[in-house]
């Protein structure tokens, strides 16, 4: 199977200002070198506690934000730095479900507008053709067709999250972005978007990036899981690898903080120490170490590297000693 996504050690460091005139006193990397492939047709998980760097990976693929190192291939292409057509095509391709679409709702518009917007935009077609599409896409989404003409605060959170869902597909896109799409929602809407995206994705044949601070989440919907700390990834794998077996220590915390339920399949939850640390200044070595069980000298001083062992790859000196 071919990738339709490739991140080629990808890196974004933003400025630190100070002072009145803002001047620039040093930078914080919010993503340090990622590099994975995203499979045609499949789900790629992403998730790490706010801060990770997750949404600032799907910032800089949608072209929302430059890269400052490496390079995001599209269907083996440059993304955002081929000529200006090609670009206009790839933003048509991939798309985003944002986490509150009621902000990229305009509350005085019916979403009918709103969900044209790209095709408008665009300049796909004309007014009539533009209007049954807007119909089509509501009703691929378990909307009425005459919910076009009503406003955003007429419907509710997950009614919301579907006319976004509707947006985004409007364009035809093969790549979906799903940032924290269901983390506002009631869990019992957060299940009906999630089978929503799901069977959306086998009927259109789309591929998606999911991201999420919330394993269970990622479970029910990934193919496979890159976990971030602190900008960087700390282990990728296969979701079904990964959850019957994680092998980085911080994983395997997030995994415990996670219901199951099973009781024969509980694991005792291991407690996180301390807080995700400043990105500024972060901690030498391992960037968990001040927050692992297992951390020794070794892990205060040197880097670990993401070591590819098959069927995962993981960032931990412990995994390597087999002390994990
Ligand atoms: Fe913990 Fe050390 Fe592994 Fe980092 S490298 S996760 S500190 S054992």
């Amino acid at each position: 199977m071919s990738a339709l996504l490739e991140f080629k050690d990808v890196k974004k460091d933003f400025p630190v200002r100070k002072g009145i005139f803002q001047r620039i006193v040093g930078q914080v990397t919010a993503v340090n070198g990622v590099t994975i492939d995203v499979e045609r047709g499949k789900t790629l998980g992403v998730v790490g506690e706010s801060g990770c760097g997750k949404s600032t990976l799907a910032k800089m693929l949608v072209g929302l934000m430059p890269l400052t190192a490496g390079e995001i291939l599209f269907d083996g292409k440059p993304l955002h730095q081929s000529d200006n057509m090609e670009t206009i095509e790839s933003a048509r391709q991939i798309q985003i479900v944002f986490q509150d679409p009621f902000s990229s709702l305009d509350p005085r518009l019916p979403i009918g507008h709103s969900i044209a917007e790209g095709l408008v935009i665009h300049k796909i077609g004309d007014a009539t053709s533009q209007r049954k599409a807007v119909g089509e896409m509501l009703d691929l989404v378990g909307l009425p067709p005459t919910a076009a003409d009503r406003y955003p605060h007429e419907f509710s959170g997950g009614q919301r999250q579907r006319i976004g869902i509707a947006r985004a597909l409007i364009m035809k896109p093969d790549f979906i972005v799903c940032d924290e799409p269901t983390s506002a929602l009631d869990v019992s809407v957060q299940a009906q978007i999630l089978n929503l995206l799901k069977s959306l994705q086998q009927e259109l044949n789309l591929t998606l990036m999911f991201i999420s601070h919330n394993l269970s989440v990622i479970r029910h919907v990934a193919d496979d899981v890159m976990v971030m700390y602190l900008g960087a990834p700390v282990e990728m794998a296969s979701a079904k690898q990964l959850f019957a077996d994680p092998k980085h220590p911080y994983t395997k915390a997030l995994l415990s903080a996670t219901p199951v339920a099973d009781p024969e399949k509980r694991v005792e939850r291991i407690r996180l120490q301390g807080e995700l640390p400043s990105p500024i200044n972060p901690p030498s070595g391992c960037t968990f170490h001040p927050r692992c069980a297992l951390a020794n000298d070794r892990c205060k001083r040197e880097i670990p590297k993401l070591v590819d062992h098959k069927n995962f790859s993981t960032a931990c000196h412990a995994v390597e000693e087999g002390r994990s």
